[in-house]
């Protein structure tokens, strides 16, 4: 188990490097950005600051500001910003000889720019004169958000190798989502554990969200417009998120998730289900309405870890320190996401992309949760089997020998198809034994009677002690020649017995079936014939029985 958490946390550091190397391949020329609403006969008012959701919807238009540019023909510039709803943009790059040149696209043609990661990329054009401005047009800027949003220039190769890592992060991320899927819908196909299946779910919708959210789906479908892809990234974290808490309801069960924890959780996960639901099917109307009732039902699914995890502390649940450096990451970068979307805190590179390695983390940790889980369940469920079993040998069994007793020597010996040999054991004279040596002793040496017994007995038979100082044991004829009558006298004859005692026995048996009860009866009878006749031998000696009557044998 250590190893195996060794080998996750591991992995989650890799993934962390994995992430930091990406945006120290992110190197960019400063821009500042500057919008203002587009408004009829009046001059653009540029605003510089953080806040640009505070315009409302509407067109607008966009200044990057920086230092004046020389773009090199080998290595050119790229423009990138992240993707917002909208309905158009229209680029207009300026130089230093007065010169422009201009790129545009609109929501239903954007994939022509997108890049992984849900961000717009555009050449910038290479002329002769440095680069001095871009001003970017935008119409129909729905402005929850923000207007154009964590704009940058960088060269084409540091373009490049930034897309190559955020290309292997998300393989990554789909390749152990898949795996994780996969080997988890296979162990829920023999266990069915509730846990299993809605992680499944978890997961599952998780890789749908990166997938709509990192813009993958517009590659994979080429007619999916820029704002549809939005509206499905809605949909796919509020199922995220509620597949996460319902993970965790079946995780730590009722004794977490009592009645009332139960009934708000339920209440949550609606109200973000149909708020989602809500802006799918009628954004861009009242979008901004719709954005912030989805951005508070998500808050409060995030705030419901708050009660979860103190009563999961009250319940004094095991693995809640793993649960909890599992889903800090998601948390953490959650609240600092909804922070980014109040506008609260400004655009960054590992807001952009820091939930995929949040999510990654926390189903590699999860993933470890189930194992603990599921060996918590395995060791419990070996427990029970175990005392089951002891409870029933206790049963089965004569507390002095510990062979089986009459009961259920009956129980497993009817029904045997094939022919067996059943040995009536009686030990002669045992009640002198127990006047000259005691009562205790006499035990001993049932005990040890009954050791010769089972130590000459072959596999398959069955031994028991019919009661007092009478014993049987039902052998497979097949195995006869292992178990032969004389060897059990001779077993018993040489057993060294309390005080030295010479301790014999007498043995009727007899050959036959022991389909039904009625068959257990006859043989019985038989072999009990043939003891009798033993005994009245002289005793120290087996008797065989037939229909006709007992024969003397050994
Ligand atoms: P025979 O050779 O004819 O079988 O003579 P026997 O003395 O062995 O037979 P009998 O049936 O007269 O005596 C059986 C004795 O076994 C009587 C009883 O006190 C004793 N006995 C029965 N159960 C136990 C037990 O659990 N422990 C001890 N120590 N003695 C027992
Ligand atoms: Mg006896
Ligand atoms: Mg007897």
């Amino acid at each position: 188990m250590a190893d195996f958490r060794n080998i996750l946390l591991r992995l989650c550091a890799a993934l962390l490097i994995a992430l930091g190397v990406a945006s120290a391949a992110h190197a960019e020329i400063p821009v500042t950005t500057c919008i203002a609403p587009v408004a009829a006969r009046t001059a653009p008012q540029f605003d510089c600051g953080a806040a640009q959701n505070r315009f409302g919807a509407g067109d607008f238009a966009a200044q990057l500001r920086f230092s004046p540019v020389q773009v090199n023909p080998s290595d050119p510039l790229v423009l990138r910003h992240s993707s917002m709803w909208q309905e158009a943009e229209q680029i207009t790059f300026r130089y230093g000889d007065g010169s422009t040149a201009q790129l545009g696209f609109d929501s239903s043609n954007a994939r022509r720019y997108m890049t992984i990661g849900a961000i717009f990329e555009l050449p910038v054009p290479v002329r002769a004169a440095p680069l001095t401005g871009i001003d970017i047009a935008v119409n129909g800027s729905a402005n929850w958000r923000g207007v154009v949003i964590g704009a940058h220039l960088m060269t084409a190769s540091q373009s490049f190798r930034l897309q190559s890592w955020l290309i292997a992060l998300y393989a990554a991320f789909g390749g152990l989502s898949l795996a994780l899927l996969t080997y988890n819908l296979a162990l829920w196909s023999v266990m069915r554990h509730a846990f299993q299946l809605s992680y499944a779910a978890m997961v599952s919708a998780l890789m749908a969200y990166t997938f709509t959210s990192s813009t993958i789906a517009m590659l994979v479908i080429p007619t999916l417009a820029n704002n549809d892809r939005v509206r499905l990234n809605y949909l796919f974290l509020a199922l995220a998120a509620v597949a996460s808490i319902r993970f965790m309801a079946d995780f730590f069960g009722p004794q977490v998730f009592g009645p009332r924890l139960r009934r708000t959780v339920i209440a949550i996960c609606i109200a973000t289900l149909t708020s989602a639901l809500a802006f799918a099917v009628l954004a861009p109307w009242q979008g901004d309405w719709l954005d912030r009732i989805y951005t508070a039902t998500c808050t409060a699914a995030l705030l419901m870890m708050v009660p979860i995890i103190y009563t999961a502390r009250r319940a004094r649940v095991r693995h809640l320190g793993l649960f909890i450096i599992a889903w800090s990451p998601p948390v953490v970068v959650s609240i600092l996401r909804a922070g980014y979307a109040s506008g609260a805190i400004g655009y960054s590179f590992w807001l952009d992309n820091g939930n995929l390695i949040a999510l990654s983390i926390e189903s590699l940790l999860s993933t470890m949760l189930i194992v603990s889980r599921l060996r918590e369940l395995s060791s419990e469920r070996d427990q029970a089997r175990a005392s089951e079993q002891s409870a029933l040998r206790l049963a089965n069994s004569d507390p002095l020998t510990g062979l089986l007793n009459r009961r259920a020597f009956i129980h497993y010996a009817i029904g045997r198809t094939e022919p067996h040999r059943l040995f009536l054991i009686d030990i002669d004279h045992f009640k002198a034994i127990n006047d000259r040596i005691g009562h205790d002793l006499g035990d001993e040496v049932l005990r040890e009677v009954s050791q010769a017994i089972q130590d000459c007995r072959p596999e398959g038979s069955l031994a028991v002690r019919l009661g007092g100082e009478e014993f049987a044991l039902l052998v497979p004829l097949r195995l006869q020649r292992q178990c032969p009558p004389e060897r059990l006298l001779d077993a018993i004859r040489q057993r060294t017995m309390p005080m030295n005692w010479q301790v014999t026995v007498s043995v009727g048996f007899v050959d036959g079936k022991l389909i039904s009860e009625s068959d257990w009866r006859r043989l019985y009878r038989l072999a009990d014939t043939a003891l009798y006749r033993a005994k009245a031998d002289g005793r120290d000696r087996a008797c065989r029985a037939t229909d006709f009557g007992a024969t003397k044998a050994a």
